[in-house]
């Protein structure tokens, strides 16, 4: 089973994805994680990224599209669970040419509703770690519990670029409602109930 989720920043989406890959073994597959990783390691296209990421932009298409693209292809065996990918149409159809590359299909798109107002509140809360990505709040303290690494606050989770975030959350990706609408694949849930809630929406969704 391969399956994307969509949301707004701060629906829900990592901390989803990670009850997901316990519950299911799925891989993982961020392009957040993946394009703070290469901004970190200082490489050609984190240098590409980093200007779009600060302001909260949309990284451009063919840039993720590759990235994405590569990884897929390097492990066409896994079941996918894509975090954070697509965010605009051309990405959802390069997703799919992706995918029937590799003879697999999308089973289903879950979409993470959430309310702007709660969204700025998770935000400003948020904590990642460092090394592994856990996600956390303030009140996890500022060591990571799954790996021992820092607890910080991402950059572009400061209220104006949340907002811009938000923005073109509305702007490019909510489009992608309606593509996977119309391809039979969506599922919609309400992501303002506890993260507990949510998952078992989830779960019952895709069983
Ligand atoms: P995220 O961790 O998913 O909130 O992503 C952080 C930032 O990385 C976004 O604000 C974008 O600048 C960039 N980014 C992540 N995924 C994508 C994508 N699929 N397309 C374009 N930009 C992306």
């Amino acid at each position: 089973m391969n399956i994307v989720l969509l949301g707004a920043p701060g629906a829900g989406k990592g901390t989803q994805s990670a009850k997901l890959v316990d519950a299911y073994g799925f891989k993982h597959l961020s392009t957040g994680d993946l394009l703070r990783a290469a901004v970190k390691e200082g490489t050609e296209l984190g240098k590409q990224a980093k200007s779009f990421m600060d302001a909260g932009e949309l990284v451009p298409d063919e840039v993720v599209i590759g990235l994405v693209r590569e990884q897929l292809e390097a492990d066409p065996e896994a079941s996918y669970l894509l975090d954070g990918f697509p965010r605009t149409p051309a990405q959802a159809v390069a997703l799919d040419g992706v995918l029937s590359d590799i003879s697999k299909k999308l089973d289903y798109a879950i979409a993470l509703e959430v309310d702007n107002e709660v969204v700025v509140a998770r935000m400003a809360q948020r904590r990642v770690c460092r090394s592994c990505g856990f996600p956390g709040t303030v009140e996890t303290g500022p060591v990571c519990p799954q790996c021992g690494g820092e607890m910080y606050q991402r950059d572009d989770d400061n209220e104006e670029t949340v907002r811009n975030r938000l923005d073109v959350y509305d702007k490019s990706t909510s489009p992608l409602i309606d593509y996977y609408r119309g391809n039979g694949t969506l599922v919609e849930i309400d992501g303002n109930q506890t993260p507990d809630e949510v998952f078992e929406a989830v779960k019952a969704a895709i069983q």
